[in-house]
């Protein structure tokens, strides 16, 4: 059954408290907040439907960088959640437009999956404007990281990092990710990267843009304190931390003070 939007724009008080408008738009973490270990939260799929229903504009934000999309949409879908590609924001499909946007070639150092993100944009190999640099695994080679360097370093490639992070966890072990790829290679070649991917406030903007609303009418929320929630304040979104996902207690005995903490993305609707 459709939820009027009074009822959810009345859900979550905080929102009353920043401008009066209530929930405007929406954004979504999807790892951790609506999916954990890759199964559905309880009641999240309810709560995307219903803020749908009600005509509140949905996004998904999400650091994955092995897959673009096209394919996070269906696995969205696969997990029983209404989402089509064009709500779906991560670092692939933020930086394919940045690329689109100048005409720029770019030599794309990203996993298989998240090539469609970069239709359109040139693999100039020889001289590109950027070098693109992913979660490459294991197809990590001294010769990749060398071309990588010398296309910034010799050629003058701008550096555009899928988001930062530093490891990530398959099964029991720890895999190294893009961040600390990138970081080596700013290193090497004493520049900065441009990054796509959260905290850095670049593919925030990018979706706030999509969205068309002034920032504080927008909620986004996330289980990680610090590359959602406290990222998202920074832009001027409205933050609202899970207690799912990599959540533990002590985040809340830091520096960052969420609008608000809800146990589930499930309370969203409960709330009411
Ligand atoms: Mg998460």
């Amino acid at each position: 059954m459709p939820v009027p939007k009074a009822t959810v724009t009345s859900m979550v008080d905080v929102t009353e408290a920043r401008d009066g408008v209530g929930i405007q738009a929406i954004i979504f973490d999807i790892d951790g907040v609506l999916t954990e270990n890759d199964r559905p939260v309880a009641g999240a799929a309810r709560v995307v439907a219903a803020f749908k229903e009600a005509g509140v504009p949905v996004r998904f934000l999400t650091n994955t960088t092995s897959r673009g999309r096209d394919h996070l949409a269906k696995d969205l879908v696969r997990s029983g959640f209404d989402a089509v590609p064009e709500e779906v924001f991560c670092p692939s499909r933020a930086a394919g437009e940045y690329l689109r946007r100048r005409g720029a070639g770019a030599r794309l150092l990203v996993r298989e999956g998240a090539l469609p993100d970069f239709e359109g944009v040139s693999p100039r190999s020889e001289l590109p404007d950027a070098v693109v640099v992913g979660d490459l695994g294991r197809e990590w080679t001294y010769d990749l990281m060398n071309e990588a360097f010398r296309l910034i370093h010799e050629v003058g490639a701008e550096l555009i990092g899928l988001g930062r992070t530093r490891y990530w966890k398959m099964g029991d072990d720890l895999q190294l990710d893009a961040g600390p790829f990138i970081t080596a290679l700013e290193y090497a070649t004493r520049k900065d990267a441009l990054i796509f991917g959260k905290p850095d406030p670049a593919i925030f903007e990018a979706v706030i843009a999509d969205i068309g609303l002034p920032a504080g009418q927008i909620v986004m929320v996330g289980d990680d304190i610090l590359t959602d929630v406290e990222a998202a304040m920074k832009v001027g979104l409205i933050g609202i931390q899970v207690r799912t996902g990599k959540y533990r207690d002590s985040d809340l005995e830091g520096s960052v003070s969420p609008d608000a903490v809800i146990d589930s993305v499930a309370s969203l609707l409960n709330a009411s």
